[in-house]
């Protein structure tokens, strides 16, 4: 990876152009945490880029980052830039292309976030990063109050950093997302989840949980009862076992998932929830209350049936036993047969259900 990155920035160098890693992929360097992505800050604008790349794909927006994919290896390259007044603190209104790196990494979020690598694989750390991640401390660049003004996402980013890295938030950083808290309720919601989403799903997940608790986030992000979250590997357990805003989204296919695990929660994981909503999902509840999950698989395992079409008895039995036509009373009985077979109460075999259905509905 790192090789490849390097011979990205060799290639903009070669025609002329100043080329550097930045963000992410030197922080995790420096800490021995494997990248998947590339951030590489450039002079060449993106017109500039695309003719040293014959391969990149255009930027969506203005202003965007152009992609580079070489060898499964995905590169965002973007022009140095200075961004001029923002609206809804969150969209700059003006970008302007510049031909200075430092001011270009003035305009980032954190210190550590502001790393560089040059084209012979040199850590430039022109604004202190390096002391921030020795001290495992997260410092905004400059004056965390206008960073957070400027974009309040930043202040979701410094709670996902600080969890992700087990890193300590400054005071400054501290007492400004007290101060600029509110501002985050304008983010979209989908921005909002991101950032949960990865706080939730990373292994150090309780102390991001604190962190928001300790602010009063949970108000803001609308997460109604965040002190009774259960962290749970699949991530939509954690979701499920949330009170949350309708504005957050989800696929229908997630929706159906969370809404079946609430289900479960409100009453318990049984024979009849494992027949219902099968093995996946009762774990995933198991998971948020605290069962055991290999209990449930062997529960699951010894379910007497698994499907409608197991219970041993067919339509044209019940109406030559009951004498009757077909009707929808079939459904009736069908239900109140999976029922006592799977609660232990009848056998699935076909004399004992003829029996049971001669003396209950004939
Ligand atoms: P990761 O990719 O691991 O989530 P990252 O630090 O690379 O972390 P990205 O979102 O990929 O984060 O952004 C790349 C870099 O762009 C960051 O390191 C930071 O320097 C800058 N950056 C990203 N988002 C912001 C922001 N909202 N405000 C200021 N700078 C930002
Ligand atoms: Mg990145």
């Amino acid at each position: 990876m790192l090789k490849t990155s390097l011979k990205v920035l060799n290639k903009l160098e070669e025609k002329g152009y100043k080329a550097y890693i930045v963000g992410g992929f030197v922080r995790d360097y420096l800490l021995g945490i494997e990248s998947k992505d590339v951030d590489i800050a450039t002079n060449a604008t993106p017109k500039q880029i695309m003719e040293v790349f014959e391969t990149s794909a255009l930027p969506k927006e203005e202003y965007g980052a152009v992609t580079l994919f070489v060898k499964n290896n995905r590169f965002e390259i973007t022009t140095f830039r200075k961004e001029i007044r923002y609206i809804n603190n969150r969209k700059p209104v003006e970008i302007k292309y510049i031909d200075d790196l430092l001011e270009d990494l003035k305009r980032r979020d954190f210190r550590m976030n502001a790393l560089c690598m040059d084209k012979d694989g040199i850590v430039l750390d022109l604004l202190n990063g390096k002391e921030d991640i020795d001290n495992k401390i997260i410092n905004t660049i400059g004056d965390s109050n206008y960073k957070f003004y400027e974009d309040s996402l930043r202040m979701l980013r410094a709670i996902r950093f600080a969890t992700i890295l087990n890193f300590r938030l400054s005071d400054e950083i501290k007492n400004a997302i007290i101060r600029n808290k509110d501002a985050i309720k304008s983010l979209s919601y989908s921005r909002k989840k991101q950032e949960l989403d990865k706080i939730f799903s990373s292994s150090n997940a309780k102390y991001g949980v604190e962190l928001l608790l300790e602010f009063g986030l949970d108000e803001v992000l609308e997460l109604y009862n965040l002190k009774d979250i259960k962290i749970t590997s699949d991530i939509l357990g954690t979701w499920a076992s949330l009170e949350i805003s309708e504005g957050y989204q989800f696929t229908n296919n997630e929706k159906e998932i969370i809404k079946n695990v609430k289900e479960i929660l409100k009453s318990s994981i049984s024979e009849v929830s494992l027949y219902k909503y099968g093995l996946y999902i009762n774990q995933v509840a198991a998971d948020i209350i605290g069962v055991d999950k290999t209990l449930i698989a062997r529960m699951y395992e010894n379910l007497p049936i698994t499907s409608r079409k197991e219970v041993e008895i067919s339509s044209q039995d019940i109406m030559r036993i009951l004498n009757k036509k077909a009707g929808p009373y079939f459904k009736d009985i069908y239900n109140d047969l999976e029922l006592k077979i799977l609660k232990g109460e009848l056998d699935n075999n076909k004399e004992s259900i003829e029996n049971y259905i001669l003396s209950n509905y004939s």
